[in-house]
């Protein structure tokens, strides 16, 4: 097939609509009560007030039938739940990974390998950072150190693979440090922060073999694997006529421990795990998640759950599902960017990142731009989306200075199966509406600032 060919292919979804959950539809005047309520914070506006919700792909997305008939079939012994043995042993099966660890999501995951893995005056090299990852491994009393290649942080750049390690970054940091100081080095696939850009295989092997050269293990952010192997199969030579679901094997492959968020890829509401191949430091995870999560065949999963996330594993990796789940994100990205709307490019894998900084030239970062469109494009068209810059990026832990990341981001992201072409197209046009008056919309102050995770619950008014 060339290039025009695949490219004219339908991304059209497969599956059919079998229930529907109504929306309330909502007027301006509406919209800009609520986002005032809300002090300009997506984040804290009441779900009932959105009409097409992007703020996160998190646990937002439809389970199939299949799914939800595996709650159904919820075995919930407090241990050793059948659910839990279907889960590991599809874990093995698709992921690689010998020992699984069920934790309530994907931060649960974090926390006990941070504590596991990490010194104080410990140095984590990682493909950029996201926000819960870094926060447990600071919490631990390490140092993230970012590694990812310098075109991540450039919007504009078009690199095919800006989940890319940069091993002259990685070289310098074991000159500075030492490798001793290296517990491990953090790899996400379709890196979030990033805009959702992949890592190449050909990387990540240059990675296994530059981390055995010094000793050092590779923790794999699994989180978005699949929309991974899939950017690999359209734009890595050499393996196109592999499926999604072979290269996303040999992805984890290459990888010696995991982090999972299960609300992501693989389509459940809530869970995730912590999963490798070595014995001992299983034990010793098994030890920490009784203490924080649950048993350590069921951490901080209901046995249902566990379920619906075996069998969301399987559908995660056929080609069919994510050729139509990142389809639809490049349908929703071109139609923004052919307004003239800047954009992170390439789109993404599971969201389209609005570039804040060119969007609204005249909101200096100090007042938080991103933030301030993520509220304009919800009052305009009930679209909810997500800062992902200057206020997600936090202060420094040494200093209290604020980070001023390269990135000023707006992100819409799609929850899997959920929506349809009209939404993206409503979704579209709301966004160019607030371009074409980008003049309109002021910057933001604090009113109230939390001390970790800001994002999450902060307050601003208009400056
Ligand atoms: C969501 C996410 C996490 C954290 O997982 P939770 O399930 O939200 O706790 C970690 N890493 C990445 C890349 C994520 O997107």
């Amino acid at each position: 097939m060339t290039e025009k060919q695949k490219r004219r292919k339908s991304w059209a979804e497969p599956y059919k609509i079998k229930m529907v959950e109504l929306l309330k539809m909502t007027s301006r005047e509406d919209r800009l009560s609520a986002i005032g309520q809300a002090g300009y914070n997506t984040f804290l506006l009441r779900s009932e007030d959105v009409y097409i919700d992007l703020l996160t792909d998190s646990g937002t997305s439809a389970m199939s039938d299949r799914q939800w008939s595996g709650l159904m079939m919820g075995d919930e012994a407090y241990a050793g739940s059948r659910n839990f043995y279907h889960l590991i042993e599809t874990v093995e099966k698709y992921y690689s990974y010998k020992y699984t660890v069920p934790t309530h999501q994907g931060r649960g995951a974090e926390h006990i390998l941070s504590q596991i893995m990490i010194n104080r005056g410990d140095y984590i090299p990682g493909n950029m950072y996201f926000t819960t990852t870094r926060l447990h491994q600071e919490l631990a009393g390490g140092t993230f150190v970012d590694v990812i290649i310098d075109q991540a942080h450039d919007p504009a750049d078009t690199h095919p693979f800006k989940g890319n390690v940069d091993f002259a970054k990685l070289d310098a940091l074991v000159e500075k440090v030492g490798a001793k100081k290296i517990p491990y080095v953090c790899i996400a696939t379709c890196v979030n922060m990033a805009g959702g850009q992949p890592i190449s295989m050909a990387n990540l092997r240059q990675l296994r073999r530059w981390c055995d050269e010094h000793k050092i293990p590779i923790v794999h952010d699994m989180t978005r694997l699949a929309e991974n192997a899939f950017f690999i199969q359209q734009r890595e030579d050499g393996w196109s006529e592999k499926s999604v679901a072979e290269i996303a094997f040999e992805i984890c492959s290459l990888t010696d421990i995991a982090t999972m968020s299960a609300k992501k890829d693989p389509m459940v509401n809530i869970g995730g795990f912590l999963a490798m191949n070595d014995r001992n430091l299983y034990e010793r995870a098994c030890n920490m998640v009784v203490v924080y999560e649950g048993l350590h065949t069921y951490g901080g999963m209901a046995g249902r759950d566990m379920e619906a996330l075996a069998i969301g594993i399987t559908e995660s990796v056929h080609d069919d599902h994510i050729r139509a789940r990142v389809g639809q994100v490049e349908y929703l990205g071109r139609k923004i960017a052919e307004a003239g709307v800047p954009i992170v490019k390439p789109v993404g894998g599971h969201a389209v990142f609005l570039n804040a900084r060119s969007f609204l030239p005249h909101i200096p970062q100090e007042q938080f731009p991103a933030q301030a469109l993520s509220a304009a494009i919800y009052v305009q068209s009930g679209v909810r989306s997500m800062e992902r810059g200057a206020v997600s990026a936090g202060r420094n832990k040494d200093t209290g200075e604020n980070y001023m990341p390269k990135l000023e981001l707006v992100r819409l992201t799609l929850p899997r199966r959920v929506y349809t072409q009209a939404h993206m197209d409503v979704t579209a046009e709301g966004v160019i509406e607030v371009f074409e008056n980008a003049g309109e919309v002021r910057g933001l102050r604090f009113t109230y600032e939390p001390e970790v995770l800001r994002f999450f619950q902060a307050r601003f008014e208009p400056v």
